[in-house]
């Protein structure tokens, strides 16, 4: 059984999205397992191919095919997903893309934690692969090879399925990022170095193999394989980024980043009200009060919308968003920060009961630039 639905807000409008562009498809042990869109584009690129195709038995198979492939992708997510709950790290979604899976955690595991996270998707891989063996040699036991071929050929889904898994569990393990190789390797080399130094190493060695890999798609004509060099390239890079961020914020606090100076709208303010507070300040996103409670969040977005829709002396309750990201002044700034990537938006920070302060995307950017320019003038610091 799944949770209770969140309460739903009044205008479909206000609807909280979690996951824009996916789907749901299950959910397995808590974790929601969602769909990407372009992932739905290759499935029905797989059907037309199966329903117009010539060979139409052919093809069915196909996608039958292209249907297990992704149920071993969704099983090596949570390969990851459940280790990294064995050590008490959230994980707060996978999606499928059409290159793969994503295991969303929410909290930067320690160097010895990334190292078997990391090494639990790929195993998964060979555990399936191992399984398929030991069934196609217990069927394939017969008195003459000639039996024993023509028993293994009618098996052929078998051998399929063992090779693709043999092949996402050694393709993953490449040290490169985004593949879990390179989680493995920052991982190792993190129980040596600083956090961010084993990532920027981690990520040199990743776009020096993307670049020879590129080369060589490109001397020898594979489109493809560029493609994915290019992919493996820009992962390294923002791998980096990432990891900067993760450093900057390390012990911050949110409270340190947040603004505090912050005008809000009461409830019982008009669009008109809202718009002049959105030009007279250069907030984006105004919290709506009724005395000392925060009942909504209203978004530029939104009272945009509202006012197009209801006229400026509509009131700003009817269109402010009633589930928003909340935090504490003392929790930790880059835990917040993936929350805040999962659920996009601005965050309201409440001490105790009392509106503290908000966090939005552009602070958050800005106090990352100040850290950076800190770190750089004051290294020891
Ligand atoms: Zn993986």
């Amino acid at each position: 059984m799944s949770l209770p639905e969140p309460t739903e807000a009044e205008s479909p409008a206000e609807k909280p999205m979690p996951k824009p562009w996916s789907y749901r498809i299950a959910t397995i042990q808590g974790i929601p397992i969602y769909l990407h869109f372009t992932f739905l584009l290759l499935l029905i690129f797989f059907a037309i191919g199966s329903f117009g195709g010539e060979r139409p038995d052919y093809s069915a198979a196909n996608l039958i095919f292209v249907l297990v492939l992704f149920a071993c992708v969704v099983l090596h997510e949570l390969g990851h997903s459940l280790v990294a709950r064995r050590y008490g790290i959230p994980v707060s979604d996978i999606t499928l893309y059409p290159i793969g899976g994503i295991a969303r955690i929410e909290k930067q595991p320690t160097p010895r934690q990334e190292l078997w996270i990391a090494l639990a998707g790929p195993a998964v891989n060979f555990v399936i692969a191992g399984l398929l063996i030991v069934y196609l040699a217990v069927i394939g036991q017969a008195r003459t090879p000639e039996i024993a071929t023509a028993v293994i050929g009618r098996h052929f889904w078998a051998l399929r399925v063992l090779s693709v898994n043999l092949i996402l569990g050694l393709f993953n393990l490449i040290p490169a990022f985004p593949m879990d190789g390179g989680r493995v390797l920052r991982a190792l080399l993190a129980m040596r170095m600083p956090f961010d130094r084993a990532t920027a190493v981690a990520a040199n060695i990743g776009q020096i193999l993307a670049m020879a890999t590129g080369f060589l798609a490109i001397v020898s004509n594979q489109w493809m394989l560029l493609f994915v060099a290019l992919f493996v390239y820009m992962g390294a890079g923002q791998e980096v980024v990432v990891a900067r961020q993760e450093v900057l914020m390390k012990d911050v606090a949110v409270k340190e980043a947040m603004l505090t100076d912050l005008r809000t709208l009461p409830h019982g303010a008009t669009f008109r009200q809202a718009a002049e507070a959105l030009l007279a300040t250069s907030q984006h996103d105004f919290p709506v009060v009724m005395g000392d409670e925060v009942i909504g969040l209203l978004s530029r977005d939104s009272m945009l919308r509202g006012m197009a829709a209801e006229g400026p002396d509509a009131y700003v309750a009817s269109h402010m968003n009633r589930e928003f990201l909340k935090a504490r002044p003392e929790d930790g700034l880059s835990d917040f920060l993936r929350k805040m990537q999962i659920q996009p938006g601005p965050a309201l920070v409440f001490d105790g009961e009392k509106l503290a302060g908000m966090v939005t995307t552009e602070n958050l950017m800005e106090f990352l630039m100040i850290r950076q320019i800190e770190a750089e003038t004051h290294p020891a610091a």
